[in-house]
């Protein structure tokens, strides 16, 4: 008896797995759906299927039952809502759907608002619309050939017969166009036979592969042994980490782009990160001329129907080779084989809303699921990549020299207590006097200052009034080109006024401090005829703007160029041997932990932009700081020292990466429910050895687009789960109206 009551339960249990499935909904519900099996076999794990839920028809993914979720008190199968079709596309495969799971666990985000960052699009999912072609009948023909025919053909349906025999099926309004007729006749011939339409499925044309058979320029004895390296990393086809650490304009783009030809050559796909796209247009250049073609590109540019057909192609091995934004690391890869996170110390592969997450560290997690290796590229690699490196984590691949002999720019700071100027002017008399220079010798100089628009605060003369944005605590910035005062947080504008609208008075409103535009003035002022040029990351000009600056000052059409951090990246400009670094001070203040690390890497990136070919360059650097241990390294270019202060210090804090650091902000409509809710999350605060929990504090932005905002800083060992006592923390707290938690691990903001 017992026997059997237990062969009846295994068979129910059996019989109950086969009947339900999981399936994964791109939305942020907390855990994948049970639906039910109406029937045959059940979809394997990874295929796209369409479900109904609370009344709307949703496309999901079939997922792997979790440990978890086998103890739940289960639905009877027959009580659950069957699943619909499976789409015609391919599974998302096992790995991809195990880092999607990985990347919530860590982000303590929900997996299906991760699983909606791999399905970002939904057209996508469709199948491409079928193309109707127009092609003549067995009847057309017939009524062509025939001499003495009993209703004969008009001129203008012989027209239209003639033209389709004489060319392929080809679309209704292309026959149209040929044989000179209305749409209307054309419909005519298909309705009475004499040509028929045919219904054909359509894929986009396939993107050309790019050919990894070509050689690329001959790489010097450093970097061939550095390409060979990291070749053999490729070809060892296991997970491994490489930092590719090569000094600016050491040739770091050729030597990786031999790791993307032997992954290629072994049939694997490869993506290419890059922080930032401004860089494009020249990188891209570099990988036509390299493997013959454009790869795919993935980033906020980049059209609807673009976006369609690369997801598609990608997810059907399509396209070898994308390179992108960091969100290109949530393409349905299915046979990727290497990553490359060029620039991986820059801060924007920290995404900040939505899911938050660090797409270089999340890359190294993709590449250990799966099993390949990444290769992580940087001239200022962040401290976080350096200690792997010591911990022996990641291997150094080194590019010691400049390509060509090129020399390391000379670097000079210039103390700014010591230097008189004017009010109103921000250029040094060394800075000026070096300007001169370097137009004196028909070279070009750049000018860097992290600040958008004319002034970063505007003043009334008369009573005091600053202009503030309303939905945020911040001054908001002037900008002369478009005659604007703009919130550089969350976008409010409006125009300048003529009068202070406090005091009324005309003609007082004064700009404080210095912005890219401002500079312009004071170089014009200085140097009349030089042609000068501002080159900002504006979403006014957007990226094809930046395309058409590089190009010009390529070809030396611009004498300075004058712009924020969009130009410390990636640019080679053969003429320009002089950088002026305006404002150096500017990313130390604020109370960001990585603000010293931050502001080396930008100041050694944009320095690195001088003298790359045969002229040698310099660099001067304005600060009133110049005895900070930052300034002091630059001076000296001694990086490995600026690093080991810089670990020595946040060891000594316990800051990441030898300590685990988490963000929670808390946001609502009123400043009292704020508070509010901060308290109660206060409450239940963890009393965790290891564990320590600072706030709430109102936070430096304490109002944003309107909402009011608290922050809490959790900081821990590094043995400690931190993910694990936040989620038994914040399963303690119930969030009222309109407050809202964000949880940010590892954060990079402060504000
Ligand atoms: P990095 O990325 O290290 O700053 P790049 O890859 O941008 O350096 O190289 C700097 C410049 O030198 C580029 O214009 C590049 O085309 C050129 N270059 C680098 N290596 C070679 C080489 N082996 N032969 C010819 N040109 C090279
Ligand atoms: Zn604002």
């Amino acid at each position: 008896m017992a026997d059997l009551s237990g062969e009846t339960a295994a068979a129910a249990a059996h019989s109950r797995a086969l009947q339900r499935v999981r399936v994964l909904l791109p939305l942020p519900l907390p855990d994948a759906l049970d639906y039910r099996i109406p029937g045959g076999e059940p979809p394997p794990p990874g295929s796209f299927v369409r479900v109904p839920l609370a009344g709307r028809n949703l496309v999901g993914v079939v997922w792997e039952r979790s440990a978890a979720g086998d103890d739940r008190t289960e639905l009877a199968a027959d009580r659950l809502k069957p699943i619909g079709e499976t789409l015609p596309l391919p599974p998302l495969d096992a790995a991809l759907r195990r880092f999607i799971d990985r990347v919530a666990a860590y982000t303590m985000a929900s997996p299906g608002a991760v699983l909606r960052m791999a399905m970002s699009v939904p057209e996508a999912l469709q199948p491409p619309r079928p193309r109707r072609l127009c092609a003549i009948s067995a009847a057309g023909l017939a009524a062509l050939a025939e001499r003495a025919p009993a209703t004969p053909l008009s001129a203008t349906r012989r027209r239209v017969l003639e033209t389709l025999r004489d060319h392929p099926p080809m679309p209704f309004a292309e026959t149209a166009r040929l044989a000179k007729c209305g749409a209307g006749v054309i419909r005519d011939v298909v309705a009475c036979g004499l040509a028929e339409e045919r219904i054909v499925p359509t894929e986009p044309a396939v993107p050309p592969i790019p050919d990894w058979r070509v050689s690329g320029v001959q790489l010097s004895a450093d970097q061939a042994a550095a390409a060979r390296r990291l070749v053999a990393c490729v070809d060892s086809g296991g997970f491994r980490v490489a930092l590719l650490d090569g000094v600016t304009g050491s040739g770091k783009t050729e030597t990786y782009f031999a790791a993307v030809a032997a992954a290629l050559a072994a049939g694997r796909q490869v993506l290419v990160l890059l922080p930032e796209i401004a860089l494009g247009a020249q990188w891209l250049q570099r990988f036509r001329n390299r493997f013959g073609v454009l790869p795919a590109q993935w980033h906020s540019e980049i059209s609807r129907s673009e976006r369609r057909d690369t997801w598609r192609a990608v997810a059907a091995g399509r396209v070898r080779v994308v390179v992108g934004a960091r969100s290109a690391l949530f393409l349905p890869f299915p046979e990727l084989g290497l990553i490359v996170a060029d620039e991986e110390h820059d801060p924007s592969y920290k995404q900040e809303d939505g899911v938050c997450y660090q797409a270089r560290d999340m890359a190294v997690l993709r590449a250990s699921l799966a099993g390949f290796p990444v290769v992580l590229v940087s001239a200022t690699p962040s401290l976080e990549t350096v200690v792997n490196v010591s911990r022996g984590r990641y291997q150094r691949v080194s590019l010691p020299r400049r390509h060509a002999e090129a020399a390391l720019p000379a670097i000079r700071l210039i103390d700014m207590r010591r230097e008189r100027l004017e009010t109103g002017r921000f250029l040094s008399p060394p800075l000026v006097a070096a300007i001169a220079g370097a137009f004196a010798a028909g070279e070009q100089a750049l000018l860097f200052l992290n600040r958008r628009g004319y002034a970063p605060l505007t003043l009334c003369r008369a009573c005091g009034h600053r202009f503030q944005c309303p939905n945020c605590s911040a001054w908001l910035v002037e900008h002369r080109f478009t005659r604007r005062l703009l919130c550089h947080h969350c976008g409010h504008a409006e125009a300048v006024p003529a009068l202070c609208p406090e005091c009324m008075t005309a003609g007082v409103l004064v700009p404080c401090g210095p912005g890219v535009e401002r500079l312009l003035d004071e170089v014009s002022a200085h140097f009349p005829s030089a042609r000068a040029a501002v080159m900002v990351s504006d979403t006014l000009s957007g990226p094809q703007a930046a395309a058409e600056l590089t190009q010009a000052m390529t070809e030396q059409r611009i004498d300075v160029l004058i712009g924020t951090q969009i130009v410390a990246k990636g640019h080679h400009f053969p003429m320009l041997t002089l950088v002026g670094v305006v404002d150096a001070d500017l990313g130390l203040v604020g109370g960001d932990l990585r603000a010293a690390e931050r502001t080396y890497q930008l100041l050694h990136q944009v320095g690195g932009r001088a003298g790359r070919a045969e002229r040698k360059g310099q660099v001067l650097i304005q600060t009133f700081m110049p005895e900070q241990p930052v300034m002091q390294a630059l001076a000296a270019g001694e990086r490995e020292r600026f690093l080991e202060a810089e670990a020595a210090a946040r060891r000594g804090a316990g800051l990441p990466p030898f300590g685990r650091l988490a963000a929670l902000i808390l946001s609502a409509i009123d400043a009292q429910a704020a508070d509010f809710a901060a308290q109660a999350i206060a409450r239940a605060a963890p009393q965790w050895p290891g564990v320590i929990v600072l706030g709430p504090a109102p936070a430096p932005l304490a109002i944003l687009r309107g909402r009011h905002r608290r922050r809490f800083l959790v900081k821990a060992d590094r043995q400690v789960n931190l993910q694990a006592v936040l989620r038994d923390w914040l399963s303690r707290v119930r969030l009222a109206g309109s407050a809202r938690l964000q949880i940010d691990i590892d954060p990079y903001s402060f504000l």
